[in-house]
């Protein structure tokens, strides 16, 4: 009987309905798979049964990789690493379909390491990810909402994001004490170029760190008041930062990229 780590995070997933709509969230017959965090290897069984040409899975705790070693024995490679310390463009040779049912204490470091820091030349086709349910919302929230901010605006740059669904502490045991969402990204075809991802991040930081004040303030500080920026962008600096989309945030870090090149 294996004892569930509060310390890595360990809810294992155990509503058949939900691995499930998990496996059927996008096509597996046939693709690599990477699966974060596989633990007792519920979500694993279900991937296997859609026939995968091939199935990675990475794993911190040794108790539970060697369980799976001895559950899968041939059908999967184990990798017993930190996911944070895992070189996926180097582990793998194809573009792969992720799967993860991530510790929520990771979470924003895989946002950082996989989506803040991606490469134009994507290593995934696509990301089926758990988060806890306040994040998910903060990732998928549109602009004009309370919930839009810099995680929208840094996850939706580059990926296209769709809710699957919510899920509640009943799914797992044992029971978190938290309402998880499952999403999923697809890379853009298109998307504005950026050079340096941190430009995104410092403008987002200064124009959302007084959410509930104009724009004036944040435009200011960053643009020392450019009314030619102001007029490209049609931006009304009496506006507060949840007011403006996604495209006016990534236009607006380019021109502060141009500013400062
Ligand atoms: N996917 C399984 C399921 O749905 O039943 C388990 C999910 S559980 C929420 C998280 C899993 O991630 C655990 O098996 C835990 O040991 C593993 N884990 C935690 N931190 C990790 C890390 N940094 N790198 C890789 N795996 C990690």
């Amino acid at each position: 009987m294996i004892k569930a780590k509060k310390s890595l995070g360990q809810n294992f997933l155990v509503d058949k309905n939900i691995l499930e709509k998990i496996v059927n969230s996008t096509e597996i017959f046939n693709k690599t798979i990477l699966e974060i965090g596989p633990g007792t290897g519920n979500l694993t069984s279900y991937i296997l049964k859609k026939n995968p040409k091939k199935i990675f899975v990475i794993e911190k705790d040794n108790e539970l990789s060697s369980n799976l070693e001895n559950k899968f024995y041939n059908q999967i490679t184990i990798i017993n690493e930190d996911v944070l310390k895992v070189d996926e463009t180097k582990l793998l040779k194809e573009k792969v379909t992720v799967f993860g049912n991530l510790p929520y204490n990771i979470s924003t470091e895989i946002l950082s390491k996989w989506i803040i820091n991606l490469k134009d030349n994507f290593w995934f086709e696509c990301l089926v990810l758990m988060f806890q349910k306040e994040v998910a919302d903060r990732i998928i929230a549109e602009f004009n909402t309370s919930n839009y901010g810099r995680l929208s605006i840094i996850c939706n740059w580059k990926l296209n994001i769709k809710k699957i669904c919510d899920i509640g502490p009943e799914a797992f045991s044992p029971k978190p004490k938290i309402h998880s969402s499952l999403l999923l990204f697809h890379p853009k075809q298109n998307f504005i170029k950026i050079n340096d991802p941190n430009n995104l991040e410092k403008v987002t930081r200064v124009f959302f760190n007084q959410r509930r004040k104009m724009l004036k303030k944040p435009f200011n500080q960053l643009f020392n008041g450019d009314q030619k920026v102001l007029d490209k962008l049609k931006i009304d600096l009496n506006l507060r930062p949840q007011n403006l989309n996604l495209d006016t945030y990534y236009k607006l870090t380019c021109e502060y990229e141009n500013l400062r090149s």
